[in-house]
């Protein structure tokens, strides 16, 4: 596996708050970075069927324009009894206006006949150097659905998931805790073991 030893990285997103929580993370290992919107590069179509396909595409279409190495991610819900709904179309499910009280009544209505309430939030990360080589990371929680919704912390999905063994949804938990144990977390581990150099 290729290691990232103080070389630049172009974290692929436009989303700021994503991006600082990433530099955060890699501080230790990067010696400059810089997020797409930094260098005005254009966010490309997410038209894989996968998460490993959808970061794959947005790292690699970074990495080709900036000639940096390029980190991106992916991540969502899936939901066993629909499928793996909302899955890649997590934010999409919540409309326009990410509302995603809407998005959690739609499955709460989907699975109303339905027994089994498992799922698992899932993140895949990608990683792309300028001549196309690639690692990919995935990491996932599973738990439940429950009703009503319950919590304040968080975002997005986190007042319906109880991740197993866990009494309180990601929404009631302190943010260190849930990020001790989410898929981003657990994605994140991963990518710090296999491809930071200790050295840097
Ligand atoms: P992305 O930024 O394109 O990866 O979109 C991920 C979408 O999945 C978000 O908008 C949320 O809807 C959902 N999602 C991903 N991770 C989490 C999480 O930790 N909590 C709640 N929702 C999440």
């Amino acid at each position: 596996m290729r290691k990232i030893n103080g070389e630049d990285l172009v974290i692929a997103t436009h989303n700021q708050g994503k991006a600082a929580e990433i530099k955060d993370l890699l501080e230790p290992y990067i010696s400059n970075f810089f997020t797409a919107s930094d260098l005005n590069l254009d966010e490309p179509k997410e038209t894989g069927s996968t998460f490993a396909e959808n970061a794959i595409l947005k790292a690699k279409a970074a990495a080709m324009a900036s000639g940096k190495i390029a980190l991106a991610d992916d991540s969502g819900l899936s939901i066993k009894a629909l499928g793996g709904d909302p899955g890649i179309y997590s934010a999409r499910w919540a409309g326009p206006e990410k509302d995603f009280s809407m998005a959690m009544n739609k499955i709460n209505d989907l699975l109303e006949d339905k027994e089994d309430r498992s799922a698992a939030f899932i993140c895949v990360l990608a990683l792309v150097w300028p001549d196309g080589y690639e690692e990919v990371f995935e990491g996932r929680v599973d738990g439940q659905i429950i009703w009503p919704p319950r919590g304040e912390k968080g975002f997005g999905y986190d007042p319906f998931f109880v991740p197993d063994g866990y009494e309180q949804t990601f929404a009631e938990m302190e943010p260190e805790q849930k990020h001790k144990i989410s898929h981003r977390a657990k994605a994140f581990e991963l990518l710090l073991k296999n491809c930071m150099d200790d050295a840097a």
